[in-house]
């Protein structure tokens, strides 16, 4: 049950749409109901935008369309800094309501207030850095002037596992680079994101700029504002189905498109690993978020001289890992988000036992109230089991071995989905043959997280299009154009 300062906390978060700078109701008055997936406790009662709602956040993003990519960079990059600043003051707060709407251990939420806050930081620094370019054509009859643009309205499309840092993710650059946009937060998470955006309200961001619609019926809402011609950029990050949806929808009106999809995440263990850091590396790749995240480890490889040692180190501390509602001190590993994602798991591993994986610690639900399912280790994966291919996004480690490095390299690629890549080995030219071998749009050498704002964060293959963070960041938002015009000197 809630605790009295939970409940103070909660009744600090609006529950409106925020529309043009107004807290409002939906139009048809409905709404629905945010769960604490650790004791399915209803944690607040949020209006439900429907597709009527979203058009009108479109009309309120078109209208601060011009004003806001005329506001002055420094101007644009300051408001984000004093967001940065008054989020810093407000931490606890934000990383409690994760840690109640999403269920992540505490010490872990206010991890995600720390990288979530960087975004803002990051794109306060970037936005009085969006550069143009002045050069002689090859023929020496012209100059070129390349310029930069806002694309205009963006929408942003988030998921329910990282509640503020998704949200920063889109919100920072595309504000920083001069667009205004529409937020749909994903409808297990939204109060996170509603707390935020009232807090870039009290910081001084114009009306109309960022509007939010929280929404029971997202493909409703989302449908009309892409299909709208003022949209001018979609963002989105969730699962690959769901993405390649909104590519086909997004094509009527050839958008602009950022897409943060799945992954498979192989982890490679080498024989000449430090096998100490490897194994806490796996913990960090594999547990984070209580493994729902589209970075985790999802396919442990490991070479067969080192497997059995590796195993047995992994199972010790996996096996310690306590298991509770994330306020509670000391937690690991918090509730998986529903009933879907237990049953998920509890799939998998039947299916990877059943095809001779020996389960080296956990392998159960936990039961309820909740949604939790025990921190698992399974050996001798088989090839073929469904838990190679399928993203897990949940507590369970699956580990099987390999020989030679080509090997490796080949099961590692195996799959769709490129996002992210781990690797430990002591070899720097080994690692260096992993960088170029590796299909990936990220690589973590000797480290279990790979995640940092400053930093290109995105996929290859079916994983996505598009970077976050990093120079590229801000670039999703911004059109390029040139003028050409005759060397002043000959006319
Ligand atoms: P997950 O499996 O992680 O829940 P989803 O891809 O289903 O990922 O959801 C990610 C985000 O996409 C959420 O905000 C969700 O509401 C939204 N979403 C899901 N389906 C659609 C759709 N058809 N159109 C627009 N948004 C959608």
């Amino acid at each position: 049950m809630t605790t009295t300062t939970e409940q103070e906390l909660l009744a600090r978060v609006p529950t409106g749409l925020f529309i043009d700078g107004r807290w409002q109701d939906a139009s048809d008055g409905a709404t629905f109901a945010v769960h604490d997936p650790s004791t399915g406790a209803v944690l607040a009662t949020v209006a439900s935008a429907n597709a009527t709602d979203g058009v009108r956040a479109l009309d309120a993003a078109d209208g601060a369309r011009a004003s806001w990519a005329a506001t002055p960079p420094r101007r644009r990059g300051e408001l984000l800094r004093a967001a940065f600043d008054l989020l810093q003051e407000r931490r606890d707060d934000f990383a409690l309501l994760m840690t109640l709407e999403m269920g992540k251990p505490l010490a872990e939420a206010s991890g995600e207030v720390t990288y979530g806050g960087e975004f803002l930081r990051w794109f306060a620094e970037e936005a009085v850095r969006i550069g143009g370019s002045y050069g002689t054509n090859p023929e020496g009859t012209g100059r070129t002037i390349v310029s930069h643009k806002p694309v205009g309205p963006a929408y942003l499309i988030t998921p329910w596992n990282f509640p503020l840092a998704m949200a920063t993710r889109k919100i920072a650059p595309a504000l920083a680079a001069g667009c205004t946009v529409v937020v749909k937060p994903a409808e297990l998470t939204p109060l996170t994101t509603l707390l935020f955006v009232d807090l870039l309200r009290e910081v001084g961001v114009p009306d109309g700029v960022v509007n939010v619609v929280p929404t029971a019926s997202a493909a409703a809402v989302s449908e009309p504002v892409i299909a709208d011609p003022r949209l001018r950029k979609l963002s989105f990050t969730g699962s690959t189905p769901v993405g390649r949806t909104l590519l086909a929808q997004a094509s009527q009106n050839v958008l602009r498109t950022s897409m943060e999809l799945g992954g498979n995440a192989p982890f490679l263990v080498f024989a000449d690993a430090d096998l100490d850091e490897a194994v806490t590396g796996a913990l960090a790749a594999k547990f984070r978020n209580t493994g729902q995240a589209c970075t985790a480890a999802n396919r442990f490889i490991v070479h067969q001289d080192v497997a059995e040692e590796f195993a047995r180190k992994v199972t010790e501390r996996v096996a310690a890992m306590p298991v509770g509602r994330g306020t509670e001190d000391g937690v690991a590993i918090g509730p998986l988000i529903d009933d879907r994602a237990v049953a998920k798991a509890e799939r998998l591993v039947a299916d990877a036992v059943s095809r001779g994986a020996v389960v080296r610690t956990g392998g159960h639900a936990v039961e309820g109230p909740g949604t939790f399912f025990e921190p698992t280790v399974l050996t001798d994966v088989q090839p073929g089991s469904e838990i190679l291919r399928d993203e897990i996004f949940g507590p369970v480690l699956a580990i099987s071995t390999f020989a030679t490095d080509d090997e490796a390299v080949h099961a590692a690629n195996d799959t769709e989905y490129g996002l992210v890549a781990y690797a430990f080995t002591e070899d720097p030219a080994r690692g260096q043959r992993l960088m170029e071998r590796l299909e990936t749009g990220m690589l973590g050498l000797n480290t279990g997280v790979v995640s940092n704002a400053s930093a290109p964060f995105g996929g290859v293959k079916q994983s996505g299009v598009g970077r976050e963070g990093g120079a590229e960041g801000i670039a999703e938002y911004l059109e390029t154009m040139y003028t050409l015009t005759p060397d002043p000197f000959r006319r």
